[in-house]
């Protein structure tokens, strides 16, 4: 890979002295997908790293880090073009890097039910302070004639309160305007897409990539137990030269748990899982896979779309909030198992 595609830039290069550089495209907890020169590796950090760096110098994805001379080992991470970050979800005042080195962010929001000028806002504050230049992208402009919508009178209040920022409706079915979206960007420069879940962002995605990419779009790493943990990665290569990040919905950030702790809560998903060919099957593409054959499409999407995004939690927060937030989840589990027994309840009735 060339290191100009993936965004370096005398930025970077102006702070490297030593070792191999790399970007993060993927990263849970402890570890790391980066492209290099040679290709992509899997990359731990080094123990300095590890304990000198927790916070906001944690390696995130989009990060230029500094691999050690021929080895898979993470030593440093070099300073940021931009940083998108948050409070860290809970009473502590805690601050949560999402994701570095992004140039543009693509603000998404429905122009159904979803449309929300407050939030908007909220996703415009986040983008200034970032140092990302943002553009909002009103998806499911094909719905308009459908749902009876009234677009000049959205377009125009949005661009009230983008100032600004330029306001471009696009949809990801029919794939109107989406040719648009490399116009803001330079050749190297990297995009990140954030919005609520639901607004069209993997939809997006995987129209820009084109469909024979979307295998690629999963990774799975293996821990020193031997299991596997399968995450998605949050980094792509685009054509036309220019790179695209895609953070899961920020809204649903609120949700933290284990991964372990989600399974508790799709026992059925766990039983089905025994009949599947592989052990660590991920029922995403195994042949042989019990789970996708159970008719329970869309409870299976909701599991896999919860992991990725508990998955992205759980590298972003440390084990203060990872404790509180584990507290409030356990209630939450209490209650969803509460709500299916007296979902079965019912249907023995
Ligand atoms: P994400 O959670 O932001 O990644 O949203 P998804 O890409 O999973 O999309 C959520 C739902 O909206 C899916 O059922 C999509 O098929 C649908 N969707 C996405 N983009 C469009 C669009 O442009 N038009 C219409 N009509 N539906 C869309
Ligand atoms: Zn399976």
């Amino acid at each position: 890979m060339i290191l100009q595609e993936l965004g370096w830039n005398d930025f970077f290069a102006a702070q490297l002295s030593h070792g191999t550089p790399g970007r993060v495209a993927s990263a849970i907890r402890e570890h790391f997908l980066v492209w290099t020169e040679e290709g992509e590796i899997e990359a731990r950090p080094s123990g300095r790293l590890r304990h000198s760096a927790r916070g906001r110098k944690w390696p995130s994805v989009g990060d230029w880090v500094v691999l050690r001379p021929h080895e898979a080992v993470i030593e440093q991470v070099l300073e940021r073009k931009t940083t998108l970050c948050r409070k860290q979800p809970g009473k502590e005042v805690r601050e949560q890097v999402l994701a570095t080195n992004v140039d543009v962010l693509f603000i998404v929001s429905g122009l159904d039910h979803d449309y929300n000028p407050r939030r908007l806002e909220r996703y415009l504050g986040l983008a200034r302070e970032s140092g990302a230049r943002p553009v909002i992208l009103l998806n499911k402009m094909d719905l308009v004639a459908e749902l009876n919508l009234d677009l000049d009178f959205i377009l125009t209040e949005t661009r009230k309160l983008a100032l600004d920022v330029e306001v471009l409706p696009v949809s990801a079915t029919s794939g109107d305007s989406l040719d648009r979206l490399p116009v803001y960007l330079s050749r190297g420069e990297t995009a990140a897409m954030a919005g609520s879940s639901g607004v069209g962002k993997s939809t997006i995605l995987n129209r820009l990539l084109g469909e024979e990419l979307q295998p690629t779009q999963t990774v799975r790493f293996g821990d020193d137990r031997g299991r596997h943990t399968t995450t998605s990665r949050e980094l792509f290569r685009m054509p036309g030269g220019w790179l695209l990040m895609d953070l899961p919905g920020l809204r649903e950030l609120q949700l933290w748990t284990d991964i372990e702790q989600l399974d508790h809560s799709f026992d059925d998903i766990q039983s089905l899982a025994k009949n599947c060919r592989f052990r660590d099957c991920s029922h995403l593409s195994e042949p042989g896979c019990a789970v996708r054959t159970a008719g329970i499409d869309e409870r299976l999407a909701n599991y896999q779309k919860l992991q990725r995004e508990l998955a992205y939690l759980q590298r972003k927060s440390d084990a203060g909030a990872a404790r509180e937030e584990r507290q409030r989840w356990k209630l939450l589990e209490k209650s969803m198992r509460a709500a299916s027994k007296s979902q079965n309840k019912n249907r023995e009735r």
